[in-house]
């Protein structure tokens, strides 16, 4: 069975007190769920988030993290910096990295295995920008992000990996993916797992959509069969809005 998974991330939002306030308020208001809810605060706020939703069934993910163990890269945060505050898990590969930070799916393939030598988490996102769509060529472009950065991993390491579809376009713009749109790539990515690494692997992967998700949509886009969640921007800075988005499973 896969995972349902809603995760918030936060991006350069919510200073310590904010990030607090948000988290209590989330605590306060949550109901029971079998859904794994995700937040990723910024690293500053990051054990302030572990030690507030300790014993609440909620995650605390790093935004990003340096490939490196550690050494002379002044400003940056190494996998074991954030196993020692107990943050197991790391979004990486997110269009804004990529897009203002340069990253590209060779960096990211060795960020993914250095998380990954530390027991961690992938939240691993990809997506095409809007001129990809516009010549047809998302597809393409999906694969071979998926491609360079994860498919030299083996078939256990896919039990740490989870991928996040995100549209460039649609991301912070309130445009979304309509649910058709997201299914076909989500079906594509799935099938291409399968073709690679076998249909036991495919089947167990959860594949969240990304990209101005709201209350008022993420029911349509969560009922689709190949969607299992949601990355969450600017509607996992309100409570009630990530709420309302963790339950409309
Ligand atoms: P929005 O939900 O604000 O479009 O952001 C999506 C996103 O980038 C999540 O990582």
């Amino acid at each position: 069975m896969r995972k349902y998974i809603v995760a918030g991330n936060w991006k350069m939002h919510k200073n310590n007190t904010e990030t607090t306030a948000l988290l209590d308020e989330i605590i306060a208001k949550k109901q029971n769920t079998t859904t794994e809810i995700i937040v990723a605060p910024t690293f500053v706020n990051l054990k302030t988030a572990v030690d507030t939703v300790k014993g609440q069934n909620i995650t605390v993910a790093a935004q990003n993290m340096h490939q490196a163990e550690g050494g002379a890269f002044t400003g940056e945060i190494a996998a074991n910096m954030l196993t020692d505050i107990g943050v197991n898990t790391v979004i990486l590969g997110h269009s804004e990295r990529r897009a203002y930070f340069h990253e590209t799916d060779g960096l990211l393939a060795n960020k993914v295995d250095t998380a990954l030598k530390h027991n961690m988490s992938v939240i691993f996102c990809f997506g095409e920008e809007l001129k990809d769509r516009e010549k047809n060529n998302h597809f393409n472009i999906v694969e071979y992000q998926l491609r360079d950065a994860l498919f030299h991993l083996n078939k256990n390491d896919w039990n740490n990996i989870v991928l996040a579809y995100e549209p460039v376009w649609a991301i912070g713009t309130g445009e979304t993916a309509t649910p058709e749109q997201a299914q076909e790539i989500h079906q594509f990515v799935r099938e291409l797992i399968a073709k690679v690494y076998g249909n036991t692997v495919a089947d167990s992967v959860s594949i969240l959509y990304g990209g101005s998700v709201k209350p008022d949509n993420a029911k349509e886009i969560f009922s689709k069969p190949d969607v299992d969640g949601g990355l969450i921007g600017g509607a996992a800075l309100k409570a009630d809005d990530f709420l309302a988005i963790v339950n409309s499973f």
